[in-house]
């Protein structure tokens, strides 16, 4: 750990040291042991250390203001000082359906090296298993780790990663085509300033923060699409119950892998194909197997299990869902972003519902009810406000995470994702923290 950011160029330098961050970090120290990494993270070494004042938004719509700082933590770690756990793959569906720019086999060689990092066993990729033509069994698993508790050692043990606490970038300079310094600002003593040059940039800031920081850099004139198209995962919590067949969901469980370390939670959902070919939403129901219920299903007596539904859906991108900056200005002096958020309508949600329960009814596999009007809340998942994309035009980052028009500036975190699927986005995250430090590993090919 180091006071203050060397005045020496360094190789590369990432701003925020949650999964996406930490990941990367370590894997670049790895791969290119000799480079000089800064490791920039604004609240201080212990998880949830930073001042919440600093991710507090403006905010209108669906969201009061006070639930996003509560889901964009400070302190090394980030956000997983307070996250679940839950974890799957994105659905193949979000790939089929033209959004992303690369293909889900792309994304998907990255997954095991994710798993590691989060101590999750490679039988989550034997995942999604069909149930029938229409449903496939999805379970999450549920990650354990805390990235401040697992890995703040290993990042002070790194020789070539210097990590700055309490130190927060306030602005990128730009010129010609090239990031060529970050502004920082003590988070304990704003009088404190300095800056830090380093030959690529990755922002790793959260889901709000990459997009906030960019609009801060005044990028938004050659980046139209900053900040726009902001996704959450609409859930609802407790309003829906769900009768899945005993028998059928006996066999699909005994035959998925067997985790004895790490817990599953169980959950149902349309396979791609079928969601594909009725336009319907991703979305997923957890159950689980605690409580059997007799009834009567299709005219034939059924053994059921009956579950609180626990219900998330994906959402579609849209453009007035977005993320701009406001008047006010944090303790740091930093104009305060300003969102705006609505989640889809409940009508609109329910048809995408009605299909799926009809259909389960249909298939023989169960029934269910969920109750979306005043239920919805977010998963606090950021995704979407800068893009993958082809062009300037509708995207922010292409491909590899780099910043359009910019030749050194990467962005890693769910704000790259053009759609979201329903599946939580972490173990997403670091697959794609993975691929960007291969990535970057072939551009920075003069360090060894
Ligand atoms: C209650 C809750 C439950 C969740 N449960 C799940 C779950 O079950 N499964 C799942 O997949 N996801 C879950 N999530 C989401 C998960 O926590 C995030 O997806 C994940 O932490 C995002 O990783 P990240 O590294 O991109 O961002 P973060 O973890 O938010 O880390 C960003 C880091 O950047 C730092 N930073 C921000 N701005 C600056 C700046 N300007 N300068 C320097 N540093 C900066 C921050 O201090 C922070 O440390 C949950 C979230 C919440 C709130």
């Amino acid at each position: 750990m180091v006071e203050k950011p060397s005045k020496e160029r360094y190789d590369f330098a990432v701003i925020g040291s949650g999964p996406a961050g930490v990941s990367l970090a370590l894997d670049l120290a790895e791969r290119l042991p000799s480079a000089r990494i800064a490791l920039v993270e604004s609240g201080g070494a212990e998880p949830a250390s930073g001042s919440i004042d600093l991710s507090t938004l403006v905010a209108t719509g669906d969201l009061a203001a006070a639930y996003y700082p509560t889901h964009a933590i400070r302190g090394f770690g980030g956000t997983t000082a307070v996250w679940e756990g839950y974890c799957t793959t994105l659905e193949r569906r979000a790939f089929i359906a033209g959004e992303w720019p690369i293909s889900f086999e792309e994304l998907a060689r990255h997954y095991p090296a994710a798993l590691r990092f989060l101590d999750l066993p490679e039988s989550l990729l034997a995942s999604p298993v069909a149930i029938n033509e229409s449903f496939q069994y999805r379970p999450y698993h549920l990650s354990k780790v805390r990235v401040a508790e697992t890995y703040l050692d290993a990042v002070k043990q790194a020789p070539s990663i210097e990590l700055l606490t309490n130190w927060t970038c306030r602005e990128l300079a730009s010129g010609d085509h090239q990031v060529t310094h970050a502004e920082l600002v003590h988070s304990l003593d704003p009088s404190q300033t300095s800056t830090l040059s380093a030959q690529h940039f990755v922002l790793a800031c959260g889901g709000l923060g990459n997009s906030r920081l960019l609009l801060l850099s005044g990028l938004k004139p050659t980046l139209p699409a900053l900040g726009e198209g902001f996704m959450e995962h609409p859930h609802v919590y407790g309003a829906g119950v769900i009768d899945l067949t005993q028998s059928v969901i006996d066999e699909v469980i005994a035959n998925f892998p067997q985790t004895p370390d790490n817990k599953v939670v169980h959950a149902i959902q349309t396979t791609d194909q079928y969601a594909l070919e009725h336009d319907l939403l991703s979305f997923a129901i957890s159950f689980d197997t605690n409580n059997l219920v007799e009834l009567s299903l299709l005219g034939e007596r059924q053994r059921c299990y009956r579950s609180h539904a626990i219900f998330r859906a994906e959402m579609p991108s849209v453009a007035s869902n977005q993320l701009s900056l406001s008047d006010k200005r944090d303790s740091l002096g930093q104009q305060r972003g300003a969102i705006h958020f609505e989640f889809p309508k409940a009508e609109e949600l329910s048809r995408h519902w009605d299909h799926f329960s009809r259909q389960l009814l249909r298939s023989g596999l169960g029934r269910g009810t969920v109750h979306f009007a005043g239920h919805l809340t977010g998963g606090g998942h950021y995704i979407g406000t800068t893009r993958m994309g082809a062009s300037s035009a509708n995207s922010v980052v292409n491909e590899n995470g780099k910043v359009h028009g910019l030749e050194n500036l990467y962005v890693s975190g769910s704000s790259t994702f053009p759609a979201g699927g329903a599946a939580n986005p972490t173990l997403t995250i670091v697959a794609l923290s993975y691929r960007l430090a291969e990535h970057l590993q072939h551009v920075a090919g003069g360090v060894k």
